[in-house]
Protein backbone atom coordinates (compact mmCIF):
# COMPACT_ATOMS: atom_id res chain seq x y z
CA UNK A 1 0.00 0.00 0.00
CA UNK A 2 1.11 3.19 -1.50
CA UNK A 3 -0.01 7.01 0.12
CA UNK A 4 -1.29 9.04 -3.73
CA UNK A 5 -2.38 12.27 -2.25
CA UNK A 6 -4.10 14.14 -0.01
CA UNK A 7 -6.45 17.37 0.46
CA UNK A 8 -5.88 20.00 2.96
CA UNK A 9 -8.80 21.85 3.60
CA UNK A 10 -8.83 25.50 6.17
CA UNK A 11 -12.29 25.54 7.76
CA UNK A 12 -13.52 27.93 10.08
CA UNK A 13 -16.42 26.21 12.78
CA UNK A 14 -19.07 27.43 15.05
CA UNK A 15 -17.72 28.12 18.54
CA UNK A 16 -20.99 27.61 20.24
CA UNK A 17 -21.31 25.74 23.35
CA UNK A 18 -23.44 22.62 22.43
CA UNK A 19 -23.46 21.03 26.31
CA UNK A 20 -24.76 24.53 28.50
CA UNK A 21 -25.89 26.36 24.95
CA UNK A 22 -23.92 29.71 26.95
CA UNK A 23 -20.81 30.59 24.05
CA UNK A 24 -18.71 33.12 25.25
CA UNK A 25 -19.90 34.76 22.32
CA UNK A 26 -22.74 34.24 19.89
CA UNK A 27 -21.56 33.92 16.34
CA UNK A 28 -17.82 33.06 17.17
CA UNK A 29 -15.69 30.58 14.80
CA UNK A 30 -12.90 28.67 14.78
CA UNK A 31 -10.17 27.95 12.09
CA UNK A 32 -9.38 24.81 11.88
CA UNK A 33 -7.35 22.51 9.11
CA UNK A 34 -8.45 18.78 7.80
CA UNK A 35 -6.70 16.88 5.76
CA UNK A 36 -7.70 13.41 4.03
CA UNK A 37 -4.82 11.23 2.95
CA UNK A 38 -5.51 8.67 0.57
CA UNK A 39 -3.38 5.19 -0.79
CA UNK A 40 -3.55 3.35 -4.10
CA UNK A 41 -5.99 1.09 -2.76
CA UNK A 42 -8.53 3.39 -1.94
CA UNK A 43 -8.27 3.73 1.58
CA UNK A 44 -8.48 7.20 3.31
CA UNK A 45 -7.31 8.44 6.50
CA UNK A 46 -8.27 11.93 8.49
CA UNK A 47 -6.95 14.19 10.34
CA UNK A 48 -7.69 17.45 12.51
CA UNK A 49 -5.55 20.29 13.46
CA UNK A 50 -5.75 23.46 15.00
CA UNK A 51 -4.18 26.13 17.34
CA UNK A 52 -3.36 28.41 14.26
CA UNK A 53 -5.13 30.96 15.15
CA UNK A 54 -4.63 34.10 12.38
CA UNK A 55 -1.68 31.89 11.03
CA UNK A 56 -4.28 29.18 10.08
CA UNK A 57 -3.59 29.73 6.06
CA UNK A 58 0.50 29.11 7.22
CA UNK A 59 -0.76 25.98 8.62
CA UNK A 60 -3.00 24.62 5.84
CA UNK A 61 0.23 24.98 3.72
CA UNK A 62 2.45 23.46 6.12
CA UNK A 63 0.05 20.40 6.66
CA UNK A 64 0.36 20.20 2.62
CA UNK A 65 4.36 20.73 2.27
CA UNK A 66 4.62 17.67 4.92
CA UNK A 67 1.69 16.08 3.10
CA UNK A 68 3.69 15.80 -0.29
CA UNK A 69 6.08 14.30 1.37
CA UNK A 70 4.47 11.39 2.57
CA UNK A 71 3.39 10.37 -1.23
CA UNK A 72 4.36 7.05 -2.54
CA UNK A 73 5.18 5.80 1.12
CA UNK A 74 3.71 2.88 2.76
CA UNK A 75 1.49 4.31 5.61
CA UNK A 76 1.51 1.29 7.97
CA UNK A 77 5.32 2.79 8.29
CA UNK A 78 4.55 5.58 10.76
CA UNK A 79 7.78 5.76 12.66
CA UNK A 80 9.94 6.10 9.06
CA UNK A 81 7.58 8.71 7.73
CA UNK A 82 7.34 10.96 10.86
CA UNK A 83 11.54 10.25 10.25
CA UNK A 84 10.93 11.65 6.94
CA UNK A 85 8.67 14.55 8.11
CA UNK A 86 11.25 15.85 10.58
CA UNK A 87 14.46 15.20 8.72
CA UNK A 88 12.22 16.99 5.82
CA UNK A 89 12.64 20.45 7.78
CA UNK A 90 16.50 19.66 9.22
CA UNK A 91 14.82 18.55 11.83
CA UNK A 92 15.27 22.18 12.92
CA UNK A 93 11.28 23.30 12.60
CA UNK A 94 9.68 21.72 15.74
CA UNK A 95 8.72 20.64 18.40
CA UNK A 96 7.04 23.66 19.49
CA UNK A 97 4.84 25.58 17.04
CA UNK A 98 3.36 25.32 13.35
CA UNK A 99 5.48 21.72 12.52
CA UNK A 100 3.96 19.43 15.43
CA UNK A 101 0.50 20.91 14.22
CA UNK A 102 1.04 19.74 11.31
CA UNK A 103 2.80 16.45 11.45
CA UNK A 104 -0.42 15.73 13.94
CA UNK A 105 -2.92 15.82 11.49
CA UNK A 106 -0.49 13.55 9.29
CA UNK A 107 0.35 11.32 12.39
CA UNK A 108 -3.81 10.78 13.48
CA UNK A 109 -4.35 9.97 9.42
CA UNK A 110 -1.89 7.31 9.22
CA UNK A 111 -3.43 5.57 12.33
CA UNK A 112 -6.59 6.11 10.40
CA UNK A 113 -5.35 4.11 7.29
CA UNK A 114 -3.76 1.73 9.37
CA UNK A 115 -7.18 0.38 10.98
CA UNK A 116 -9.13 0.46 8.16
CA UNK A 117 -6.75 -1.53 6.36
CA UNK A 118 -6.48 -3.87 9.18
CA UNK A 119 -10.18 -4.05 9.84
CA UNK A 120 -9.77 -2.94 13.35
CA UNK A 121 -10.61 0.27 16.04
CA UNK A 122 -7.58 2.24 16.21
CA UNK A 123 -8.37 1.98 20.26
CA UNK A 124 -7.46 -2.20 19.65
CA UNK A 125 -4.98 -1.54 17.83
CA UNK A 126 -2.97 0.47 20.49
CA UNK A 127 -3.51 -1.80 23.43
CA UNK A 128 -7.72 -1.89 23.89
CA UNK A 129 -7.12 -1.80 27.78
CA UNK A 130 -11.00 -1.12 27.96
CA UNK A 131 -13.82 -0.94 25.74
CA UNK A 132 -15.70 2.00 27.79
CA UNK A 133 -14.38 5.22 29.33
CA UNK A 134 -15.61 7.92 31.65
CA UNK A 135 -15.30 11.24 30.20
CA UNK A 136 -15.97 14.56 31.84
CA UNK A 137 -18.18 17.55 30.46
CA UNK A 138 -15.61 20.64 29.23
CA UNK A 139 -16.03 23.64 27.78
CA UNK A 140 -19.86 24.82 29.42
CA UNK A 141 -18.75 25.95 33.36
CA UNK A 142 -17.26 28.67 32.09
CA UNK A 143 -14.81 31.77 34.03
CA UNK A 144 -16.80 34.01 32.41
CA UNK A 145 -20.32 32.90 33.88
CA UNK A 146 -22.38 34.36 36.64
CA UNK A 147 -23.09 32.29 39.67
CA UNK A 148 -26.59 32.20 38.34
CA UNK A 149 -25.29 30.62 34.61
CA UNK A 150 -23.28 28.71 36.52
CA UNK A 151 -25.55 26.97 38.42
CA UNK A 152 -27.88 26.57 35.69
CA UNK A 153 -25.21 25.39 33.10
CA UNK A 154 -24.40 22.24 36.01
CA UNK A 155 -27.76 21.34 36.37
CA UNK A 156 -28.00 21.28 32.23
CA UNK A 157 -24.94 18.66 32.31
CA UNK A 158 -26.57 16.87 35.33
CA UNK A 159 -29.73 16.23 33.55
CA UNK A 160 -27.45 15.08 30.25
CA UNK A 161 -25.89 12.66 32.46
CA UNK A 162 -22.44 13.46 32.68
CA UNK A 163 -21.13 11.81 36.08
CA UNK A 164 -18.01 14.25 35.77
CA UNK A 165 -17.51 18.02 34.97
CA UNK A 166 -14.70 20.58 34.70
CA UNK A 167 -15.22 24.12 35.73
CA UNK A 168 -12.52 27.18 36.21
CA UNK A 169 -11.28 29.70 38.69
CA UNK A 170 -8.97 32.41 38.34
CA UNK A 171 -12.53 34.44 37.58
CA UNK A 172 -12.76 37.64 35.66
CA UNK A 173 -11.47 41.11 36.97
CA UNK A 174 -9.25 40.60 40.55
CA UNK A 175 -11.38 38.52 42.30
CA UNK A 176 -10.57 38.04 46.01
CA UNK A 177 -9.96 33.87 47.33
CA UNK A 178 -13.23 34.16 48.92
CA UNK A 179 -14.65 34.83 45.60
CA UNK A 180 -13.08 32.18 43.86
CA UNK A 181 -14.58 29.79 46.86
CA UNK A 182 -17.58 31.10 46.51
CA UNK A 183 -18.14 30.32 43.02
CA UNK A 184 -16.52 26.69 43.66
CA UNK A 185 -18.53 26.27 46.15
CA UNK A 186 -22.11 27.37 44.22
CA UNK A 187 -21.58 24.41 41.72
CA UNK A 188 -20.87 22.13 44.48
CA UNK A 189 -23.99 22.74 45.74
CA UNK A 190 -25.71 22.17 42.83
CA UNK A 191 -24.12 19.24 41.74
CA UNK A 192 -24.09 17.39 45.18
CA UNK A 193 -21.03 15.61 46.42
CA UNK A 194 -20.62 12.24 44.36
CA UNK A 195 -20.45 14.04 40.96
CA UNK A 196 -16.99 14.67 40.14
CA UNK A 197 -15.81 18.29 39.50
CA UNK A 198 -12.32 19.51 38.12
CA UNK A 199 -11.29 22.86 37.67
CA UNK A 200 -9.03 24.55 35.19
CA UNK A 201 -6.78 27.79 36.25
CA UNK A 202 -5.71 27.98 32.92
CA UNK A 203 -1.85 28.90 34.36
CA UNK A 204 -3.11 31.98 35.62
CA UNK A 205 -2.09 31.65 38.97
CA UNK A 206 1.12 32.15 40.85
CA UNK A 207 2.48 29.14 42.72
CA UNK A 208 1.78 31.03 46.07
CA UNK A 209 -1.59 31.36 45.43
CA UNK A 210 -2.38 28.09 43.79
CA UNK A 211 -1.38 27.22 47.49
CA UNK A 212 -2.96 29.53 48.92
CA UNK A 213 -6.90 29.49 47.14
CA UNK A 214 -6.31 25.37 46.56
CA UNK A 215 -6.07 24.98 50.46
CA UNK A 216 -8.89 26.84 51.28
CA UNK A 217 -10.84 24.37 48.70
CA UNK A 218 -9.70 21.36 49.85
CA UNK A 219 -12.71 20.89 51.37
CA UNK A 220 -14.61 21.37 48.26
CA UNK A 221 -13.14 17.96 47.46
CA UNK A 222 -12.17 18.48 43.72
CA UNK A 223 -11.02 15.71 41.33
CA UNK A 224 -8.28 17.98 40.06
CA UNK A 225 -6.80 21.46 39.91
CA UNK A 226 -5.45 21.81 36.51
CA UNK A 227 -2.51 24.24 35.18
CA UNK A 228 -2.27 25.87 38.31
CA UNK A 229 0.85 27.95 37.31
CA UNK A 230 2.87 28.69 34.22
CA UNK A 231 3.30 25.07 32.24
CA UNK A 232 6.57 24.90 32.30
CA UNK A 233 7.70 25.88 35.90
CA UNK A 234 8.29 22.57 36.71
CA UNK A 235 9.95 23.32 40.04
CA UNK A 236 6.66 26.24 41.10
CA UNK A 237 3.66 23.12 40.57
CA UNK A 238 6.00 20.46 42.27
CA UNK A 239 6.03 22.82 45.18
CA UNK A 240 2.11 23.39 44.67
CA UNK A 241 1.58 19.53 44.19
CA UNK A 242 3.62 18.75 47.38
CA UNK A 243 1.46 21.13 49.40
CA UNK A 244 -1.98 20.53 48.32
CA UNK A 245 -4.06 16.89 49.07
CA UNK A 246 -6.37 17.60 45.64
CA UNK A 247 -4.33 16.11 42.97
CA UNK A 248 -2.77 18.33 40.49
CA UNK A 249 -3.09 17.90 36.64
CA UNK A 250 -0.77 19.63 33.83
CA UNK A 251 0.32 19.34 30.66
CA UNK A 252 -1.53 20.04 27.90
CA UNK A 253 0.65 22.92 26.54
CA UNK A 254 3.80 20.96 26.30
CA UNK A 255 4.85 20.26 22.77
CA UNK A 256 6.38 16.52 21.36
CA UNK A 257 7.16 14.08 24.12
CA UNK A 258 10.59 15.19 26.13
CA UNK A 259 9.06 18.20 28.46
CA UNK A 260 6.89 15.42 29.82
CA UNK A 261 10.09 13.49 31.19
CA UNK A 262 11.25 17.37 32.93
CA UNK A 263 7.60 17.60 34.64
CA UNK A 264 7.71 13.99 35.42
CA UNK A 265 10.80 13.46 36.65
CA UNK A 266 10.06 16.78 38.46
CA UNK A 267 7.34 15.17 40.68
CA UNK A 268 5.35 18.42 39.64
CA UNK A 269 1.68 16.72 38.83
CA UNK A 270 -0.42 13.75 40.19
CA UNK A 271 -2.36 13.55 36.48
CA UNK A 272 -0.68 13.93 32.92
CA UNK A 273 -2.53 15.78 30.57
CA UNK A 274 -1.91 15.63 27.03
CA UNK A 275 -2.97 17.26 23.84
CA UNK A 276 -2.77 15.60 20.95
CA UNK A 277 -1.91 18.01 18.41
CA UNK A 278 0.44 19.14 20.79
CA UNK A 279 1.97 16.26 20.93
CA UNK A 280 2.59 14.98 17.65
CA UNK A 281 -0.19 12.62 17.25
CA UNK A 282 -1.52 9.40 18.18
CA UNK A 283 2.09 7.93 18.00
CA UNK A 284 3.55 10.33 20.38
CA UNK A 285 1.22 10.68 22.52
CA UNK A 286 1.00 7.13 23.44
CA UNK A 287 4.99 6.98 24.03
CA UNK A 288 4.21 10.12 26.78
CA UNK A 289 1.55 7.55 28.55
CA UNK A 290 3.62 4.70 28.87
CA UNK A 291 5.97 7.32 30.65
CA UNK A 292 3.61 7.83 33.09
CA UNK A 293 2.74 4.62 33.14
CA UNK A 294 6.00 3.63 34.17
CA UNK A 295 6.13 7.07 36.90
CA UNK A 296 2.77 5.30 38.20
CA UNK A 297 0.97 8.26 37.09
CA UNK A 298 -2.74 8.41 35.43
CA UNK A 299 -3.06 10.03 32.11
CA UNK A 300 -5.96 12.28 30.71
CA UNK A 301 -6.87 13.82 27.21
CA UNK A 302 -7.56 17.27 26.07
CA UNK A 303 -9.89 18.52 23.77
CA UNK A 304 -11.32 16.20 20.24
CA UNK A 305 -12.75 13.20 22.25
CA UNK A 306 -14.21 11.85 18.65
CA UNK A 307 -10.79 10.80 17.93
CA UNK A 308 -9.11 10.56 22.23
CA UNK A 309 -11.40 8.46 23.35
CA UNK A 310 -9.36 5.74 21.16
CA UNK A 311 -6.16 6.54 23.20
CA UNK A 312 -7.37 6.85 26.79
CA UNK A 313 -9.26 3.57 26.41
CA UNK A 314 -6.11 1.69 25.12
CA UNK A 315 -3.85 2.49 28.21
CA UNK A 316 -4.24 0.72 31.21
CA UNK A 317 -3.58 4.14 33.11
CA UNK A 318 -5.96 6.04 30.95
CA UNK A 319 -8.30 8.02 33.50
CA UNK A 320 -10.94 9.93 31.77
CA UNK A 321 -11.83 11.43 28.76
CA UNK A 322 -12.21 15.49 28.24
CA UNK A 323 -15.64 16.11 25.99
CA UNK A 324 -15.08 18.77 24.98
CA UNK A 325 -17.38 19.10 21.80
CA UNK A 326 -15.56 21.60 19.54
CA UNK A 327 -15.57 19.34 16.76
CA UNK A 328 -18.45 17.11 17.05
CA UNK A 329 -19.68 19.10 14.20
CA UNK A 330 -16.88 17.77 11.45
CA UNK A 331 -18.34 14.14 11.18
CA UNK A 332 -21.75 12.67 10.84
CA UNK A 333 -21.60 10.34 14.23
CA UNK A 334 -19.31 10.73 17.02
CA UNK A 335 -19.56 8.23 19.90
CA UNK A 336 -21.99 9.19 22.41
CA UNK A 337 -21.92 9.47 25.96
CA UNK A 338 -24.07 7.25 28.32
CA UNK A 339 -24.67 7.30 31.68
CA UNK A 340 -21.16 9.32 31.68
CA UNK A 341 -19.24 7.17 29.82
CA UNK A 342 -18.34 6.64 26.30
CA UNK A 343 -18.57 3.60 24.39
CA UNK A 344 -15.65 2.53 21.86
CA UNK A 345 -16.43 2.26 18.49
CA UNK A 346 -15.89 -0.95 16.39
CA UNK A 347 -15.88 0.58 12.94
CA UNK A 348 -12.25 0.63 12.08
CA UNK A 349 -9.78 3.59 12.53
CA UNK A 350 -11.36 6.41 14.47
CA UNK A 351 -14.86 5.23 13.27
CA UNK A 352 -15.39 9.10 11.95
CA UNK A 353 -16.79 9.84 8.48
CA UNK A 354 -16.42 13.65 7.58
CA UNK A 355 -19.94 15.42 7.32
CA UNK A 356 -19.29 16.46 3.84
CA UNK A 357 -22.48 18.78 4.08
CA UNK A 358 -21.16 20.18 6.95
CA UNK A 359 -17.59 20.90 6.01
CA UNK A 360 -18.44 22.36 2.72
CA UNK A 361 -20.75 25.20 5.11
CA UNK A 362 -17.32 25.67 7.23
CA UNK A 363 -15.01 25.84 4.50
CA UNK A 364 -12.63 28.77 4.54
MG1 LIG B 1 -6.92 22.93 30.48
Amino acid sequence: MKITGFEVTALNIPEDDPLANMPEEAGRMRPVVILRLRTDNGLEGIGVTFYGGKMTGSLKVAVEELSALTVGEDPLRIEHIVGKLRAGTGDSCGPGGIFTLALSAIDVALWDIKGKFLEQPLWKLLGGHRDRVPTYASGALRRGLTDDQAQQAAQTLLDKGFREMKTQMALPGNPSPEDELRRIRVIRDVIGPDIKLMCDINQRWRPEQAIDIGSRAEDVGLFWLEDVTTADDYAGLARVTAALNTPIAGGEYLWGIAPFRQMIEARSVDIVMVDIVRAGGVTQWMKIAGMAEAFNLPIVSHVMPEILVHVVAACPNGLTVEYMPWMLCLYEETPAVENGEMALPDKPGLGLKFDEAAISSYKA
